[in-house]
């Protein structure tokens, strides 16, 4: 299937390695022109060569505090200038600190919100005039399986991301007219430096090893394993492409069936 990406200018975000990173890959595979960013310069820099060393694709790296509103809009303005335009933007932010209700105070759930929800409000804010220009915009909203069914130590994603779905549902009949589809995507476990850290984390609480907690979660999994970044880079890039031109206003799991609840 041809996904019609070819040529497209599209918006990673946090993006120098796991799901971000897996997500700009599978664009550039698909020939989209790419702008990518995190934190650190090194990093989304040898992202960014990867990238182009296997595609041959144009990726542009960028320096971006995505908690902080001046930097999320310097990078939007900077990747649009770059590609001279915005027609696809994944809206990703690092994961938010694990813990239970009593674990967390005010500063961590101010932090959250900043990162996790305001991010996303920023991202799509700078990039709408430019979507809207390209009269067949897509927005993927990253977010978590945690939307569906909270996840017991997590309580900051459980909670913030629910209103990263509130808005991003609320955006759907706005910018339909303009021919922008908004969808948002729950991952479940995937292999990355995220999960190798919660499960560490939660070894250390429980006095067992990483591999007791992974083997411990994956046995609900049905499709027995943790998934692959490049699994959630290929639903992305679908739901990027031309032919999800239909598909908008949904939540996709993408969990091997962890979730087994109907809605
Ligand atoms: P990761 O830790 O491997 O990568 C996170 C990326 O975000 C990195 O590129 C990092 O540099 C960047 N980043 C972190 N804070 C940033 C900031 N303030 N500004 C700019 N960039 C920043 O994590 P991941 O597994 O790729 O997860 C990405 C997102 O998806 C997280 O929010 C995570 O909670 C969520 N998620 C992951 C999984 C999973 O199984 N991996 C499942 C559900 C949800």
């Amino acid at each position: 299937m041809d996904l019609g990406l070819r040529g497209k200018p599209a918006v990673v975000a946090a993006a120098s390695q796991g799901l971000g990173k897996a997500i700009a890959w599978e664009l550039a595979r698909e020939g989209a022109r790419l702008a990518i960013c995190s934190r650190d310069e090194g990093r989304i820099r040898a992202a960014a060569e990867a990238i182009r060393e296997d595609t041959g694709a144009e990726v542009h790296p960028f320096v971006c505090d995505l908690s902080r509103e001046d930097e999320v809009a310097t990078f939007v303005s900077q990747a649009a200038k770059a590609l001279g335009g915005v027609d696809i933007l994944v809206t990703n932010a690092g994961g938010p600190h694990p813990g239970h209700f009593e674990d967390v105070d005010d500063a961590a759930w101010y932090a959250t919100y900043d990162l996790t929800y305001l991010s996303a409000v920023r991202l799509i804010r700078e990039a709408l005039p430019h979507l809207k220009r390209a009269g067949h915009g897509r927005i993927v909203v990253m977010t978590s399986i945690s939307v569906k069914q909270p996840i017991p130590d997590l309580i900051l994603s459980n909670a913030i991301r629910m209103s990263v779905v509130g808005m991003a549902k609320s955006l759907v009949p706005d910018v339909g007219p303009h021919g922008i589809t908004v969808n948002v995507v729950c991952p479940g476990y995937v292999g990355t430096t995220r999960t190798k850290e919660l499960f560490a984390a939660r070894a250390e609480r429980e006095g067992t090893s990483s591999e007791a907690v992974e083997e411990d979660l994956v046995r609900v999994v049905p499709l027995g394993r943790t998934g692959e970044p490049r699994e959630v880079g290929a639903l992305v890039a679908f739901l990027a492409s031309e032919r999800a031109s239909y598909l908008t206003g949904n939540l996709i799991q993408i969990d091997g069936g962890l979730y087994r609840g109907v809605f």
